[in-house]
């Protein structure tokens, strides 16, 4: 028998020591989050009231998910077994990363765009390939379609992406879908509720394409972790094999159902958020600030060199925002979300007083 000898301590894949940590600033929020484009109020009270009578033998159980999936499936229109329900969309991206990606593969994406595709993309033995945006950050499709190569297995674009608020058209996914039939096609539409188009209604037609969608945003249930990935029914068996059964736990699978039927709570959210964007944007204009135009919860405003005292000024008035400056082409910006009406009338003061502390000359005009 070999002699075993421990010198050191079992060693991660190389791949793994390459990765970037990826720590999100969470810590200290209760103040007003308009940091991390969550739901910024509440859910719909028709899920508190469901939470409120999950018994304690029903968490003695296994989550069942199947009648769940179901459900979802027919409110986004797609058929059952094109679709599953996932731990947020965080677990969508990664399982669908590592149930295609490998040596030689290429994972294409335009930037800046959603952290997450890089950090699991980097777990795996595919090579990340970036297509970086022009100064206005809108979608940067030629250049898309001139990236893809006979190594593309992966494409993940969000629509709308983020931290730009920018979106690709109907259009443009379809013919990057039709340049590549030999990669995914991930369109991540997390923010669909406030852009108001999808592309799911052609999950099962156009052969290549996969669709994310998170209950984060306007359904509020981020805490939850709940998203949901469809696609053809061959490309999701495969994700099924990797996805695992139960991580989906059983509270967010009871909640789903009253959060889906609410749509009454969902509408008045969206449009609460859609008509604070526009005063938030009219407010960021008078301020003299550059902003790029947003079809999601948040916008992303120019401070240029001062970004960091400016995070700082706004936490001193109870407002978090995001500091994107590390994000390629970014240097400068930060990221605000849109809440209610109600709350950005606190944002916006918040932002005056910041950019008039930042630069009294400005702030005297
Ligand atoms: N996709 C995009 C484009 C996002 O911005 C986010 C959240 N910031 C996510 C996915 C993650 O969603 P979830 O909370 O469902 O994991």
């Amino acid at each position: 028998m070999a002699e075993i000898t421990a010198t050191q301590n079992p060693a991660p894949r190389a791949r793994v020591k390459a990765m970037k940590e990826y720590h999100p600033p969470l810590g200290c929020r209760d103040a007003l989050r308009l940091d991390f484009n969550e739901n910024t109020l509440a859910c719909s009270p028709k899920v508190r009231e469901v939470l409120g009578q999950i018994s304690a033998g029903a968490l003695t159980r296994y989550p069942e998910r199947v009648p769940v999936e179901a459900l979802v499936a027919a409110t986004v229109g797609v058929k059952p077994e094109q679709l599953a329900l996932t731990n947020g969309v965080d677990e969508a991206i990664h399982v669908l990363f590592e149930t295609f990606l490998e040596a030689g593969d290429e994972l294409l994406l335009p930037v800046p765009t959603y952290t997450m595709y890089e950090v699991y993309a980097s777990a795996t033995d595919a090579r990340i390939v970036a297509v970086q945006a022009a100064d206005d950050l809108q979608f940067p499709f030629d250049r898309l379609l001139e990236g893809v190569s006979p190594r593309t297995k992966i494409i993940a674009i969000a629509n709308p992406n983020s931290p730009s608020g920018s979106v690709a058209t109907r259009a443009q996914l379809l013919a990057i879908a039709e340049r590549a039939p030999h990669a995914a096609l991930l369109v991540d539409e997390a923010y669909y509720h406030f852009h108001g188009e999808t592309i799911i209604d052609l999950v099962g037609t156009v052969p290549n394409l996969v669709v994310a969608r998170t209950f984060s945003k306007a359904y509020g249930l981020a805490g939850l972790r709940l998203g949901l990935l469809a696609g053809p029914v061959e490309m999701m068996q495969w994700v099924r094999r990797v996805l695992s059964p139960y991580s989906v736990n059983s509270i967010a699978l009871a909640c789903l159902p009253p959060a889906l039927e609410d749509t009454v709570y969902l509408d008045w959210y969206v449009s609460e958020v859609i008509a604070a964007r526009a005063e938030f944007e009219t407010a960021v204009d008078a301020a003299g600030l550059r902003r790029w135009p947003s079809r999601a919860n948040f916008v992303l405003v120019g401070i240029g060199p001062q970004h960091a005292e400016f995070v700082h000024l706004m936490r001193d008035a109870g407002v978090l925002v995001r500091d994107r400056s590390s994000d390629p082409g970014c240097d400068g910006l930060v990221r605000i979300t849109i809440g209610t009406r109600e709350q950005m009338k606190q944002a916006i003061p918040a932002l005056k007083n910041a950019i008039a502390a930042l630069n009294p000359v400005r702030g005297k005009q």
